[in-house]
């Protein structure tokens, strides 16, 4: 299986996805915090015994000295020393327990937050174009943190919290019962109504914090937005209104906190009262056993001290609930986004694309945009290809033109598996490539797209995106080939320079040819041009189309274009309009034909109106679309 393949998918329930890491990783580090915070708390819960035990020998010396039997130091040594003893080394062996638990933590919470993050991303990457269209790129990320953020907050509640209260009251109710069977069945009785009380609050507290999470991501969503445009913000003078518009968005984040606050504001009164109710009993009934001498003065102390030790570890936890039900309802939210089927299946095991020759054959096409349907009055289907049949050779040159909206893009983008078709097949050399695996079908294609992405990273790593593992001189060697040489040489960080987000330090035209460089090294069978000269200078551009011209040797070629003259060396010629093919053939045959390309062309030679189809469909309204036309 080759190094892209999918990754098989995760659980969507925050226990089973817990579950999954412990099991494949932590098993061993969880028991230890386990076993550490038993431990701690256990020996901690055996202070009261000897607690117990000093007390009464304290109360028999105090007695000893009243009615004058002293026993001396020697007294004191015999009856008081070993208790003190174990009081103090019960306190130091239960520190020493919880520091280990610190120890074996500080090798646990980061590996697991950081295997969560890994694994959830892996998931994220292999998500379709439309999911990243439809969700915030600030949001995604965002997710990812918090999901890792969350894994190792619940992990510790579960592996410390939970565990303290279990062994706490296991060894509450043996003292207790061994003092007085009342105390036992009062603990019972509380523990049992503060458990039913926490899980009848629980699930609204879920649900009030799956809002409150959701609302953050999508305010962080629209920050990253804003800051994304920054510029944009600047050239229209909206910083007031984007201003106004996110402290409105942040509003609701202020409703959701409150809300979940007020909550927890509400439980933890009820909780509280609860716990006071039941220490107030216990040690009035304790009280009034002592001084009625059905209980010795170290037994009350027991209690007294068992009856503190147990209330703070429960109200420990009723207090961690916040984020206990926080970090649930955060970490279900980022699984409920991310851990989602892929809109385009990759299954493992699927057999590689085997490119001989490079034929495409797009078979009885049908396709719409997801939510681009116009609805069942509106007389529009939203479809972009309804039955598209096309066959391309292998090693051809083709062109697609046509006006903005044809589907010419679309058409690529189908071609990569981007979107899962209605209707129809792709075939390359024969093979359906909804069958083939995606990292396969990927490897075969280069494209140099309209708008080419590019990281923020330096230059040279940009470039040796193309192939894996691409040393200097091949990277040299391949923006030699798209001309990007010697703007890079003259910067002053050369190949080294950092591009900027998105590659914004770099111009439209170098971004392409760093671009071109990129898919010279990918060396493909296939090769995809969007408008892949639109941004150069004409000296550039001359300069490219010698370079693409050797690149395309030995290539099948599809390149959409909006400038006709650089399409006139295609073997074929597509003019796309609506979806449909209306006319196919070379520059001299389509001009004979004198049908719309031999128009388009004329207006465009002519000089009126230089590159219409360059215009997106979205920035132009539709009635102006037509007059273009
Ligand atoms: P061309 O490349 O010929 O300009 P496109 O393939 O980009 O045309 O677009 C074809 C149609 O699909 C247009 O109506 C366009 O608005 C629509 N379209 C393109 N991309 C999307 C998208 N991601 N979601 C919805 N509709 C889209």
């Amino acid at each position: 299986m080759s190094s892209s393949a999918p990754s098989p998918s995760l659980p969507s329930s925050p226990w089973r996805f817990l579950w999954m890491f412990v099991r494949e990783g932590f098993l061993c580090r969880v028991i230890l915090l386990n076993l550490a915070a038993a431990g701690g708390i256990g020996l901690m819960g055996l202070e009261p015994v000897a607690m117990r035990g000093l007390v009464d020998a304290l109360a028999g010396l105090s007695d000893n000295q009243r009615s004058g039997t002293s026993a001396g130091t020697a007294g004191w040594t015999a009856e008081v020393m070993p208790w003190f003893l174990l009081l103090g080394g019960l306190w130091i062996a239960s520190a020493l327990f919880n520091r280990l638990r610190e120890l074996v933590d500080l090798h646990t919470s980061p590996a697991l937050r950081h295997a969560v993050q890994v694994r959830l991303f892996d998931q994220l990457i292999d998500h379709s174009s439309s999911y990243f269209q439809d969700n915030f790129a600030g949001t995604l990320g965002q997710k990812v943190k918090q999901a890792g953020q969350s894994s190792i907050e619940l992990l510790e509640i579960l592996t410390n919290d939970i565990i303290r209260i279990v062994v706490i009251l296991a060894i509450g109710l043996t003292l207790l019962a061994s003092a007085q069977t009342l105390f036992a069945v009062l603990l019972v009785g509380w523990t049992a109504a503060h458990l039913t009380v926490s899980a009848l609050l629980a699930r609204r507290c879920l649900r009030l914090s799956h809002a409150f999470s959701e609302e953050v991501s999508s305010t962080t969503g629209r920050m990253v937005d804003i800051i994304a445009n920054a510029e944009l913000v600047r050239a229209f003078a909206r910083r007031r209104q984007e201003l106004a518009g996110l402290s409105d968005a942040l509003t609701g984040e202020i409703a959701r906190s409150k809300e979940l606050r007020w909550f927890l504001t509400k439980m933890w009164f009820w909780l509280f009262n609860v716990l006071l109710v039941f220490q107030i009993t216990l040690i009035g009934i304790a009280v009034s056993d002592a001084t009625a001498g059905r209980m010795s003065v170290g037994d009350f102390a027991m209690v007294f001290s068992l009856a503190s030790i147990v209330g703070a570890n429960v109200w420990g936890l009723s207090t961690r609930m916040l984020g206990f039900f926080e970090q649930l309802g955060i970490l279900s939210g980022a699984l409920e986004l991310i851990v989602r089927p892929h809109g385009i299946p990759d299954p493992p095991g699927r057999p590689d694309l085997v490119v001989t020759g490079g034929a495409i054959r797009f078979e009885d096409l049908r396709f719409a945009h997801p939510g681009s349907d116009a609805g069942p009055n509106s007389g529009k289907t939203g479809a972009v290809f309804d039955g598209l049949s096309l066959t391309i050779r292998p090693g051809e040159r083709v062109a697609l033109v046509g006006p903005s909206g044809a589907g010419k893009s679309t058409l690529v983008r189908l071609l990569r598996r981007q979107f899962p078709l209605q209707g129809g097949r792709i075939l390359i050399d024969g093979q359906d490539i909804a069958g083939v695996s995606l990292a396969s079908l990927n490897r075969a294609v280069a494209e140099v797209p309209q708008l080419p992405s590019l990281f923020h990273r330096s230059i040279r790593d940009n470039i040796a995106y193309g192939s894996e593992g691409a040393d200097d001189a091949a990277v040299r060697a391949a923006a030699a080939r798209a001309h990007c040489d010697r703007f890079i040489e003259e910067r002053a960080g050369g190949y080294g320079t950092m591009v900027g987000e998105r590659g914004i330090q770099l111009s439209g035209g170098e971004r392409q040819r760093v671009a071109i460089a990129r898919a010279f090294l990918k060396d493909a069978p296939i090769l995809v041009l969007d408008e892949a000269t639109s941004s150069l200078d004409s000296e550039t551009e001359h300069l490219i189309q010698d370079a693409l011209l050797g690149l395309f040797e030995g290539r099948t070629v599809i390149a959409i274009a909006h400038r006709l003259s650089t399409v006139t060396g295609m073997d074929r010629i597509l003019y796309l309009e609506g979806g449909r093919i209306l006319e196919d053939g070379d520059h001299a045959g389509l001009l004979r034909r004198d049908g719309p390309y031999a128009r388009l062309w004329r207006r465009q030679v002519g000089g009126f109106l230089p590159d219409e189809s360059a215009v997106p469909a979205g920035d132009v309204p539709g009635n102006l679309r037509e007059e273009v036309r």
